[in-house]
């Protein structure tokens, strides 16, 4: 986990609306990796939903299972992992049972994704304009009158120019890009059939940070301009607590903790979010960096009980043998964890 610059939540935005309709809801997902030593249970029993309109933040130290989480959500999870169970359902309709079909209809017009390190999710022999109209040609639903290639290319031009760059990049190969112009072409593939939920998968990483700043800024505009919701995948808290109106916090392949920016950073409730936020650097005080001791466990044969036990200094007995399981402790915060609830009693 980074922070760069700050972790001071500068953020102008108003929050969630709670009277907004969910426009993702995700239950009990479960995402397992079969390899030689056994199963790795890389997302497990994961439930959140995302509001229209919602930034939620995915944040937690590598390997915790946030890409992972974000690819299935997509149904994009390549062997030797798939996913277990759990639903994800948008508008009404479970994409885990949609055939294969439906669910490429359903990607880039309904939930698109934004890639890590756009350098590879380009393809280096293709003009970029190509690119762009492909990815509309193969997964509009528009009843079999699919348009053409030419026919799209005003198209193309102009969600150039809505990511910030000139239509002519259209004319260009990836390799003649920025790594900030490529990753604007990448948001301008992912919005090409105004999805109803942006997947942004780390989509800062490989960049220096003002263009960092700016690739999320683009990102806002998009997510505001079309009125859509937003999971991104961070591991910069700095980025992060600018960006997104909520946070989770994973940890092991499961959800910690579910809360609004400001309650996250000033009042963590899950141990490992208060660690988290005392582990980065701020401006507004000079203090030593507190870390958090031990490791992560391997995700392979995760004992029972809670996965933070080992690091946690708030651990019970209870904590050794028993999962905690997902609460909500206060108004749209939720937490996993036995100090609150009836097992704090
Ligand atoms: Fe710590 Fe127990 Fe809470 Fe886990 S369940 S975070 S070990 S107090």
């Amino acid at each position: 986990m980074t922070a760069t610059g700050t972790t001071e939540t500068t953020a102008t935005r108003k929050g969630v609306d709670e009277a907004a309709p969910e426009a993702l809801v995700v239950e009990d997902l479960r995402v397992y990796y079969d390899t030689p030593e056994g199963q790795v249970k890389a997302v497990d029993d994961v439930t959140f939903s995302l509001r229209q309109g919602e930034r939620l933040a995915l944040v937690g130290e590598s390997g915790c299972g946030k890409s992972t989480l974000a690819m299935a959500l997509l149904r994009l999870t390549r062997p030797p992992g798939h996913i277990v169970g759990g639903r994800v359902i948008l508008d009404g309709v479970d994409l885990l049972t949609l055939e294969d079909s439906a669910m490429r209809g359903v990607r880039l017009s309904e939930i698109a994704l934004v890639p890590q390190g756009a350098m590879n999710s380009l393809n280096p022999v293709m003009r970029v304009q190509g690119q762009i109209t492909d990815g509309i040609i193969d997964h509009q639903t528009d009843g079999g009158k699919k348009q053409k290639d030419k026919d799209l290319a005003p198209r193309a031009r102009q969600l150039l120019e809505t990511v910030g760059l000139r239509s002519s990049v259209g004319r260009m190969y990836p390799h003649e890009l920025s790594g900030g112009m490529k990753q604007r072409v990448a948001m301008s593939i992912a919005t090409s059939l105004t999805p109803k939920i942006i997947i942004a998968d780390e989509p800062t990483s490989a960049l220096d940070v003002v263009v960092q700043r700016q690739i999320m800024q683009t990102l806002g505009r998009l997510q505001e301009g079309l009125e859509a919701s937003v999971l991104l995948v961070g591991h910069d808290m700095g980025l992060v607590a600018q960006f997104a109106d909520t946070i989770g916090v994973m940890y092991a392949g499961r959800l910690a903790e579910v809360g609004p920016v400001d309650g996250i950073f000033k009042d963590g409730k899950h141990p490992y979010t208060r660690m988290l936020i005392q582990s980065l650097p701020t401006l507004d005080e000079k203090r030593e960096f507190v870390g958090i001791p031990g490791m992560p466990p391997t995700l392979l044969n995760l004992p029972s009980g809670c996965p933070f036990y080992p690091r946690c200094p708030n651990a019970m007995d209870i904590c050794r043998n028993q999962t905690p399981l997902q609460q909500e402790v206060e108004p749209g915060r939720w937490t996993s964890c036995h100090l609150y609830g009836e097992d704090a009693s």
